[in-house]
């Protein structure tokens, strides 16, 4: 039996089929290469095509012994969202009512679902536990909890049985430098950062420095993308254990800010790294910051890439040796 990874060519889906591939596990990845690399498989069956054709779908299901879905495929980018929400709620709803619809008719029961910490909005405590409110103040994250919803409705009256994982920021790359994080456009605070340390950007401009936090900028969770596809494996195989549905937060529950980020950035690659004042953010929350006190109690996730240093050594190892990305 297989492990269907949707997304497993993108950045947070290709590390944790990696993982799984590392744990002997047989895996399928499903992608549509809009967003994601072939070059980022590194082992596994690769199906392209795409969760909003239904047909598709439904012959990956037929042709191949399914055990359970990692469903990672959808669009990320917050501020895409906010210019096109249609085209989210089309990719990241639609596609993933496609997906449980064809599991369904073919009896696969089990998903680890790629959520965020976007599905809280403004906090109401930090750390952040999963109990607390969700009020996405974009469609990113209402698309990531229109899922969720789905998903309890999917268990309740299905029997489809899920483990939700809403990630904190996903940072750094492959210890071995192969594979890494690739966008275009590039939004992200870490890669950013770092290709202005290679050369590739004139500064790194941080949105906003009078939110209320000791130096003004804004504070983030960073964790490694490695421990996220970790607590994939695991999630996976709790489903296997227990057959029951879960929610758990994912960061190493240590905050730092923009500025913070820059400073170990400089750090670690001994470049000067120009930083300039520009206006904040929409949607920006001062302070998102996990507890992840659920998943490490309950399936004995423990970060192994937990100092910003080494989360930042690793995505300039990876950023060094692939500056264009992909495309070498
Ligand atoms: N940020 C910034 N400059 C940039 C990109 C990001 O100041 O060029 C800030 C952003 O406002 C946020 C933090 O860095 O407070 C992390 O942003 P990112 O887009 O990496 O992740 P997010 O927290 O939005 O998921």
């Amino acid at each position: 039996m297989s492990i269907l990874v949707t997304g497993g060519a993108g950045y947070i889906g290709s590390h944790t089929a990696a993982e799984l591939i590392e744990k002997k596990e047989d895996i399928i990845i499903l992608d549509n290469l809009e967003r994601g690399h072939k070059e980022a498989v590194l082992g596994g069956k690769l199906i392209v095509g795409d969760l909003r054709d239904k047909d598709f779908l439904k012959k990956v299901f037929s042709e191949n012994q399914i055990e359970a879905v990692i469903h990672f495929a959808a669009y990320i980018e917050v501020g895409e969202s906010v210019v096109d929400p249609l085209k989210f709620y089309n990719n990241n709803v639609i596609s993933t009512l496609n997906l449980l619809s064809a599991m369904n008719e073919a009896g696969v029961k089990k998903i680890v679902f790629s959520s965020t910490a976007a599905t809280y909005g403004e906090p109401e405590n930090v750390p952040i536990i999963e109990s607390d409110k969700t009020l996405p103040t974009n469609p990113y994250g209402e698309t990531k909890l229109t899922v969720e919803k789905a998903l309890k409705w999917a268990d309740k009256c299905l029997g489809i049985k899920h483990v939700i994982l809403r990630y904190f920021n996903a940072s750094g790359a492959h210890i071995s430098a192969k594979i890494g994080e690739d966008h275009n456009p590039e939004t992200h605070l870490i890669p950013i950062i770092l290709q202005v340390a290679l050369g590739k950007r004139d500064d790194i401009k941080i949105f906003g420095n009078d939110y209320g936090t000791p130096d003004g900028t804004c504070i983030r969770d960073y964790i490694h993308v490695t421990d996220l596809a970790d607590a994939h494996v695991r999630a996976l195989n709790k489903l296997r254990a227990d057959n029951t549905s879960e929610i758990y937060n994912l960061g190493n529950g240590k905050g730092f800010s923009v500025k913070e980020v820059i400073d170990i950035a400089r750090k670690v690659t001994g470049q000067p790294i120009k930083e300039v004042l520009a206006p904040k953010r929409t949607g920006d929350p001062a302070i998102l910051v996990a507890s992840s006190q659920k998943i490490i109690n309950e399936l004995k996730w423990a970060p192994r890439y937990d100092k910003l240093e080494t989360i930042i050594e690793t995505a300039w190892n990876w950023h060094k040796s692939h500056p264009k990305g992909y495309n070498i």
